[in-house]
C-alpha cells in the first residue's frame, strides 16, 4: 500500500518535526496534523544535540530566525558537576580529544601521568576551553572542527515548526482524539474526535507523547522497562529569572542526592528542573532540592512530571510509527530525545520518499535500529552513574552496584583492559564523547600500554601541556557567548 494521506497525531516537539518534515520531503501527500490544546505538550526538552543543526538545513530554517522565535542560546555541551565525587566536576563537549588510539592518544599520556599535576582532560578539547570561559563561536571553514547545538523554549520550538508546517501545506485540526476505529488486519482506519468528526488515513504517525494512544493503548505494543538500569522516575521542572550578565554556553547538570538537577541558560530566563527516583526520594523533598538549586527568583510554580525510562518493543506497527515520546522516553541527562525524534524522521523519510509499499523488511529494520538506537544511549547514560566514586546517599551507592547491561559491561571491560573504545552499531555517541565521560570519572585503564612509553617523559609531559596552552590562546580572542548570540541575533 502507499501512503497518500498521512495523520500525525499530537502537536508537541515530535509532532511538529515530523509533520514540517513530511511536508518539506513527500511532495502530493496529503499530511494533517492533530492535537489538543485541552491536553497540552510536555513542554519541556529544552537543550539539544547537534544533529538538529541537521534538521534545520534539510527544512531550510535559518539559525538567526530559529534563535529569535524560540529565545534560544548556543550549545556546546554539558558540565556535570558532583557526579564522581562532590566538588569536582568535568565536561562532555561535542569536541574530539585527537587521535583515540595508536602511539600519540593523547589520553594515553595522561593515563601514564596520572599524578603529575597536568591540566584537566577537558582542557584538550577545544569546545571545553570555550566553556570554561564562557565563549562562543561558530566552528569556521577552516578552523579545527567541533560541533554545537541549541538550548530553546520548547513550547515557542512546536509553535515555530506549526508556522513553518502550516505554510507548507500541513492541515492542523484542533481537537480530542476519544476513539480509535481499527481495520480488519489490525491497523488503525480512523480517529475519532471528541465533537464527532473522524479523520482517517493511510498511515498514522503516533505522537501523542507518554500516553502512547495509538502505538500503546490501541495496538498494544508492549513497553521494555529500562528502570532496572535507569531507576528515575520523575522530575519537577521549574524556570527561574536570568540573573548577572554571562550566559553560560552549556547545560549544566548537577548531581543531587537521589538524582540530579539541570540548568539550561536562555536568552530570557533559565530552565530547571530536578529529574529523581522515588525510590530514594519523595517528590516534596525532591521539590524543595530543586528550589534550593536556582540561581535566580522562580518564575512559576514547579510542575511534576511522570516517566518510566525504557521503550515500545516496536517503534512501527502495521499502519502506525511512533514517534517522540510515544516511543518511549531514556531520561534527559545526555538530550537525546529529540535527537531519536529525528533519527526517526530521517529513516522513515528515507522509506516514504522511495515510494510504493514500504515491505515488511524494512519495517523490521526501522524497529531494530531505533531500538538499538535506545539501548546505545541508554548505556551511555548509565556510564555516568555507575563510574561514580560516591557512596553518601543510598541513591548513588545503589547507582554504582548497578548490575550492567552486558553491551556496556563489555565496553567499560575493553576500555579498563586495553583503551579501546569499543564502537557497536548504531551508535548516537562517538569514541570521543565515551573518552570525555571515561576521562571525566578518572576511569582510565588498567594497564599502561609500552608504545606509550616510546616518547620520553619529559618530552611527552611537555606536549601534552603544550597542546593545552595552544588551546587556551586560541580561545582567547573568541567573544563572549552572550556577545556572539547578540550578533547573531542583530541586537
Ligand atoms: C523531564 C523531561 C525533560 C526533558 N528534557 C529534554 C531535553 O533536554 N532534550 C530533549 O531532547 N528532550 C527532552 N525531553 C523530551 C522532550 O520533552 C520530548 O522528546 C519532546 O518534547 C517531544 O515530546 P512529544 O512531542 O513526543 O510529546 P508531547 O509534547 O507530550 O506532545 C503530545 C501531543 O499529543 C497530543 N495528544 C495526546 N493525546 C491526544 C488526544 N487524545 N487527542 C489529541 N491530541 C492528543 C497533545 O495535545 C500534544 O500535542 C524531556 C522530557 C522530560 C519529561
Amino acid at each position: 500500500m502507499t501512503y497518500e494521506r498521512i495523520v500525525v497525531l499530537g502537536g508537541g516537539t515530535a509532532g511538529w518535526m515530523t509533520a514540517a518534515a513530511l511536508a518539506t520531503g513527500l511532495k502530493g501527500t496529503t499530511v494533517e496534523l492533530v492535537e489538543s490544546e485541552d491536553i497540552g505538550i510536555v513542554g519541556v526538552g529544552e537543550a539539544t544535540f547537534p544533529s538538529i543543526r541537521a534538521y534545520h538545513q534539510i527544512l531550510g530554517i535559518p539559525e538567526a530566525d530559529f534563535l529569535r522565535a524560540t529565545n534560544g542560546t548556543y550549545k556546546l555541551g554539558i558540565k556535570f558537576r558532583d557526579w564522581r565525587v562532590r566538588g569536582e566536576d568535568y565536561y562532555h563537549t561535542f569536541g574530539d580529544f585527537g587521535q583515540l588510539d595508536g602511539p600519540n592518544a593523547l589520553w594515553g599520556q595522561y593515563r601514564r601521568h596520572v599524578n603529575a599535576g597536568l591540566p584537566a582532560f577537558g582542557e584538550q578539547c577545544l569546545p571545553t576551553v570555550m566553556a570554561l570561559n564562557d565563549r562562543f563561536c561558530a566552528p569556521g571553514k577552516d578552523a579545527a572542527h567541533f560541533n554545537y547545538a541549541y538550548h530553546f523554549d520548547a513550547n515557542l520550538y512546536a509553535r515555530f515548526l506549526r508556522d513553518i508546517a502550516i505554510g507548507r501545506g500541513v492541515r492542523r485540526t484542533e481537537g480530542k482524539v476519544v476513539d480509535v476505529a481499527r481495520r480488519q488486519d489490525g491497523g488503525v482506519a480512523s480517529l475519532k474526535l471528541d465533537d464527532g468528526r473522524v479523520v482517517g488515513a493511510d498511515l498514522f504517525i503516533d505522537c501523542s507523547g507518554f500516553t502512547s494512544l495509538l502505538l500503546g493503548r490501541t495496538l498494544g505494543e508492549p513497553f521494555v522497562d529500562f528502570s532496572r538500569w535507569l531507576p528515575v522516575d520523575r522530575a519537577w521542572a521549574c524556570p527561574s529569572a536570568r540573573v548577572g550578565t554571562g550566559l553560560t554556553p552549556y547545560t549544566r547538570a548537577t548531581a543531587l542526592d537521589a538524582g540530579w538537577a539541570w540548568r539550561i541558560p536562555l536568552q530570557d530566563r533559565t530552565g530547571n528542573g530536578h529529574v529523581f527516583s522515588t525510590r530514594f526520594i519523595d517528590e516534596d523533598k525532591a521539590r524543595e532540592q530543586l528550589l534550593q538549586q536556582l540561581d535566580g527568583e522562580a518564575l512559576a510554580e514547579p510542575r511534576l512530571l511522570r516517566f518510566t525510562t525504557g521503550h515500545r518493543a516496536r517503534f512501527w506497527s502495521h499502519n502506525v510509527v511512533g514517534i517522540g515520546l510515544a516511543t518511549g522516553f531514556l531520561e534527559p541527562l545526555e538530550s537525546t530525545s529529540i535527537y531519536l525524534v529525528q533519527v526517526g524522521i530521517g529513516r522513515l523519510m528515507t522509506l516514504l520518499q522511495r515510494g510504493g509499499a514500504v515491505p515488511a523488511a524494512a519495517i523490521d529494520a526501522y524497529n531494530t535500529g531505533l531500538v538499538r538506537q535506545f539501548e546505545r544511549i541508554r548505556d551511555f547514560i548509565l556510564m555516568h552513574y555507575c563510574l561514580t566514586a560516591r557512596r553518601d546517599t543510598p541513591f548513588w551507592t545503589a547507582m554504582a552496584a548497578t548490575e550492567l547491561p552486558e553491551t556496556l559491561a563489555y565496553k567499560l571491560h575493553a576500555w579498563r583492559q586495553t583503551g579501546a573504545l569499543h564502537q557497536y552499531e548504531e551508535e548516537g555517541f562517538d569514541g570521543h564523547s565515551w573518552l570525555a565521560i571515561h576521562a571525566g570519572m578518572h576511569h582510565w585503564p588498567e594497564r599502561s600500554d609500552p608504545t606509550f612509553n616510546q616518547l620520553p617523559a619529559e618530552k611527552s609531559l611537555e606536549w601534552v601541556r603544550e597542546r593545552a596552552r595552544q588551546l587556551a590562546e586560541a580561545v582567547a580572542p573568541v567573544s563572549t557567548h552572550e556577545a556572539y548570540l547578540a550578533q547573531v541575533l542583530g541586537r
